[in-house]
């Protein structure tokens, strides 16, 4: 399965299609990360938080893969800001991982009951200029928050943030579109809340012969954003990666591009509220 790659805004290429770990048992890490290699991905996206990075770092060992033909993400999160400890906190993911540097470092959530993250942003580029991590961004950033961020000059490769059918967060795209900031769609299949087998998606997969998961992820590659979707199943795994090669019509773009409802359709937290 070939997995088309994209261009940062840095210059360095990103699989658009990877595997994220969110809320996969630490103790199953390692075995669903192989699992997830073998089926093919070649970019995973973790997190601190989630509390898998050395489960990831174990497959990643085990996997012989080269270094330099795996994407690894990971996330500062919520409790560490400022320089020393934000430092601090992408050394000891680095330690789990097992690995020298990471392909993306982002902020998890932009906190705004925490203050300003100016310092942990420039502290993310001064990491980044020490070859920490290869290109840095932000999650969660929508356009109440990206602001600040490009009031600092130094503009994130990627912003990733929820984005499913209904909910599309159109504010928040056009303004990293100006910036030339990839987006990143978290939860990207709805995560499991929101029934898109039928309507214009059930159509589309019943007249393409695939799933509806397939024609969603192929609307995401479609859209020019980047997507990860979990699953613990293998058989999910391959039926996810398999999503590249399905070839929608503009008319079938558009026919999902129609069931945004705005921010009624958002299924997770208001970054507003993370603290
Ligand atoms: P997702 O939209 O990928 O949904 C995952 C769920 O969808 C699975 O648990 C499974 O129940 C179902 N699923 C997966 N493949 C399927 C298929 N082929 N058919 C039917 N159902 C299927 O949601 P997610 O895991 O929350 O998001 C993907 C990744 O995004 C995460 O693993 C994580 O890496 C990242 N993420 C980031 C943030 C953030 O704040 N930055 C938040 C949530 C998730």
């Amino acid at each position: 399965m070939s997995i088309p790659d994209l261009t940062l805004n840095d210059g360095r290429s990103i699989p658009q299609l990877g595997f994220g770990v969110f809320k996969v048992d630490p103790a199953e890490t390692e075995r669903i990360v192989t699992d997830a290699l073998e089926a093919g991905y070649r970019h995973i996206d973790t997190a601190a938080v989630y509390r898998n990075e050395e489960g990831v770092g174990r497959a990643i060992a085990a996997s012989g893969i080269p270094r330099d033909e795996l994407f690894v993400t990971t996330k500062l999160w919520n409790d560490r800001r400022g320089a020393d400890d934000t430092r601090a906190a992408m050394g000891e993911s680095l330690e789990k991982l097992g690995l020298s540097h990471v392909d993306l470092y982002l902020i998890h959530w932009p906190t705004p009951a925490a203050g300003s993250p100016v310092e942990t942003w420039e502290t993310l580029a001064a990491l980044r200029d020490e070859g920490l991590a290869t290109s840095i961004g932000v999650s969660n950033f929508d356009e109440r928050y990206l602001p600040e961020i490009l009031a600092t000059g130094i503009i994130p490769a990627v912003d990733q943030i929820e984005l499913h059918p209904q909910f599309q967060q159109r504010p928040a795209v056009s303004l990293a579109a100006e910036h030339d900031i990839k987006i990143e769609a978290w939860g990207p299949l709805g995560q499991g809340k929101v029934d898109y087998s039928g309507g214009a998606i059930g159509e589309i997969a019943e007249r393409l012969g695939v799933s509806w998961a397939q024609v969603v992820i192929a609307w995401h590659l479609a859209s020019g954003r980047i997507v990860f979707p979990k699953s613990n199943r293998r058989e999910r795994m391959e039926e996810n990666l398999a999503g590249a090669a399905v070839q929608l019509t503009a008319a079938d773009v558009a026919a999902i591009d129609a069931l945004d409802t705005g921010a009624a359709g958002r299924v997770a937290s208001d970054p507003a509220e993370v603290s």
